[in-house]
């Protein structure tokens, strides 16, 4: 579990491991763990990346667990038996807000009623930065991120769950983890040129990376954010001819979901096309050494969104 690939530049980085955090939520099959956690945490994220976001802005000191588990996807998720109990159990739930969580607004709405405060941090972002329309994937963007740093910890620290002078030094520490990891990541990515910093992905989902990191979204395949609706052969079709035109032959998608589709737009742009995965929906649910990964371990927010600036770097700056 702590293996780790050498010479990436994580030596730094805190090993959190998201499979400890979501801990009682680890079955294999989406939705179908009913097995009650030994002790539900008093905070909670609906997911694992914001799960891990929390955790590590509190110095790891307070329990946190996700709704959704690392490695399943938030667009199609349904929630176990076990997470009403969950958010009755919890202080606490922060959820992302902008569309993406909807589909958990009964049992949201059953933790309120119940004296559960629930944090939409889409809402809270900075007035400054506004929400980009469709895309409800604000985490793909550090500073975004470190914007909401400070909600998080205003709203933990009512709830006493560890020292107050504590809390304020471990979310201002990660803040500043994040402007490093922004640094970094824009560093990683110098070496894409001006003509290929141009994205195509699965759905909507890198609209705020794009906007931080000076990308064009080229497009998507389906255009509906969010929506796991079949894409439409025309509108692929455009898209292909866009691609072709833009000199772009690489689609973007969440690791470990396979897609033919983008398998087959990729090669119908060029006998070089290529579909690389990223860490966009959520982290991977265990360690990955597989050989495509470089044995690669993502598991923290900020190790995922590192592997994430490295993939696109790779993928375009060829
Ligand atoms: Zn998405």
């Amino acid at each position: 579990m702590s293996k780790r690939s050498a010479g990436l530049g994580w030596a730094l980085v805190p090993m959190l491991l998201l499979v400890a955090v979501v801990n009682g939520c680890s079955s294999d099959k989406e939705g179908s763990d009913n097995t009650k956690p030994a002790k539900s945490a008093p905070v909670l994220a609906t997911t694992a990346i914001w799960a891990d976001v929390i955790s590590s802005a509190t110095c790891h000191a307070i329990p946190v667990d996700s709704l959704v588990p690392a490695g399943s996807d938030t667009h199609d998720f349904e929630l176990s038996l076990h997470a009403s109990d969950q958010v009755l159990e919890s202080r606490v739930v922060f959820t992302n807000g902008l569309g993406l969580d909807a589909s958990f607004t009964p049992v949201l709405d059953m933790a309120r009623d119940a004296g559960v405060e629930v944090v939409d941090l889409g809402a809270a972002m900075d007035s400054d930065m506004p929400p980009i329309a469709g895309d409800p994937h604000f985490w793909m963007e550090p500073e975004r991120v470190r914007g909401v740093v400070g909600v998080v910890a205003a709203k933990l620290k009512p709830l006493e769950l560890m020292d107050s002078t504590e809390l304020d030094r471990c979310a201002k520490q990660y803040s500043g983890d994040l402007t490093d990891l922004t640094t970094l990541m824009a560093r990683e990515m110098e070496v894409i040129p001006s003509s290929r910093r141009k994205l195509v992905t699965e759905h909507h989902n890198m609209g705020y990376f794009a906007q931080r990191f000076d990308f064009e979204v080229l497009g998507a395949m389906n255009d509906a954010s969010g929506s796991l609706a079949e894409t439409d052969a025309r509108h692929l079709e455009k898209l292909r001819v866009l691609m072709t035109s833009a000199g772009i032959d690489t689609v973007f998608v969440q690791a470990g979901e396979s897609n033919d589709k983008a398998e087959s737009l990729a090669r119908d742009v060029s006998v070089n096309g290529e579909v690389v995965p990223l860490y966009i929906e959520t982290p991977p649910k265990t360690v990955d050494t597989s050989a495509d990964a470089g044995g690669i371990i993502s598991s923290t927010y900020v190790q995922m969104m590192t592997v994430n600036a490295e993939r696109v770097a790779a993928a375009l700056s060829k």
